[in-house]
């Protein structure tokens, strides 16, 4: 059986190390970093994500601002309030909800957002960055699911790694980590021929589709290390893009959904908002490592 790859035990280890960095950076520049969340509209999962991460700040002692705006905010209304918010020096980080209203744009936030408060990676700098292996901020999701492969002590280097997704806010960033990392990657999509050809070939096999249970046993390789990003909500609850009982009896290690990469996002979100606020103060300037 494969050993679980724990996202809430990994989380509130690293929600510790980050509420004890928070106090150091308060300790020195006198004000804690901060956080603004913008919701445009009432989407029902848009606001419970938005608690969360309220919550997740309230944790680590980040200030959290929640932006509330109506659902018929104009694009033109929402870029002046973000050029307003680039330009507050007292804010390390801003996050914009997504899904937005059909009438704006989501390229209105990734071409608006300063570079360096995105702490959601939305930007196309940090995405460009991330590619390069230059310091960026990434984007939460797939850094939280590098992360719990690191701390497992997956062996990276070398490693045939399958991505299956592409999307810009998981699989692309996923991608290009283990790439940094030194992994050979592919990256297979909707059009893929023959996916399990890929899959099977995978030491570490990556799932970011939004099919429940796309992923069976007979795609994976024995002793594979599998990273299920999958949240699907089916009959039977939530489920993952993997098939977990029967993947789990060969895998060497998995994530399980929930419990796996879902906890990590937040409390990934809260370290990119002390690595923005820690670069607006002009600390980590060589940190190349920490991509
Ligand atoms: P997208 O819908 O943006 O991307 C899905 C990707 O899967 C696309 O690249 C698509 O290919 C590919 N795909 C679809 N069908 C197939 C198929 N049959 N075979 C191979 N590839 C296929 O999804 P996201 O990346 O936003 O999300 C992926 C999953 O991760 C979802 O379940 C989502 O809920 C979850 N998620 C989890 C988060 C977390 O906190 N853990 C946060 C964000 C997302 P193509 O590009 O060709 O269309």
């Amino acid at each position: 059986m494969a050993t679980l790859l724990d996202g809430r035990a990994v989380a509130a280890k690293l929600r510790v190390e980050i509420a004890q960095d928070v106090a150091a950076f308060t300790e020195r520049h006198g004000r804690a970093p901060s956080l603004t969340g913008i919701l445009v509209g009432e989407d029902p999962p848009s606001k419970v994500y938005i608690r969360r991460i309220a919550q997740s700040c309230a944790d680590v002692k980040i200030r959290f601002t929640r932006l509330d705006l109506p659902a018929f905010t104009t694009e033109r209304e929402l870029r002046q309030l973000l050029l307003r918010l680039n330009a507050d020096e007292d804010l390390s980080g801003i996050i914009v909800q997504m899904p937005l209203p059909e009438h704006i744009s989501p390229n209105t936030v990734a071409t608006t957002l300063a570079v360096e408060k995105d702490v959601d990676g939305v930007c196309p700098a940090n995405a460009g960055c991330l590619l390069l292996g230059l310091p960026a901020l990434v984007p939460a999701t797939p850094f939280g699911g590098f992360e719990l492969l690191k701390r497992y002590g997956v062996v990276i280097r070398g490693a045939d790694a399958v991505i299956v997704g592409r999307s810009p806010i998981v699989g692309k960033p996923m991608a290009a980590l283990l790439l940094n990392d030194n992994a050979s990657v592919s990256i297979c999509h909707s059009r893929t021929r023959d996916l399990r050809t890929f899959t099977r070939r995978a030491d570490i096999l990556v799932a970011a589709v939004g099919r429940p249970k796309i992923i069976t046993a007979d795609m994976v390789k024995p002793g594979a290390a599998v990273v299920d990003f999958g949240i699907n909500l089916t009959a039977e609850g939530i489920v993952g893009d993997v098939d977990f009982g029967p993947v789990a009896e060969i895998a060497s290690c998995i994530t399980p959904v929930p419990g796996g990469t879902g906890p990590m996002t937040n409390v990934i979100l809260m370290r990119n908002t002390l690595t923005a606020a820690q670069r607006l103060a002009g600390e980590l300037i060589h940190v190349e490592e920490d991509i």
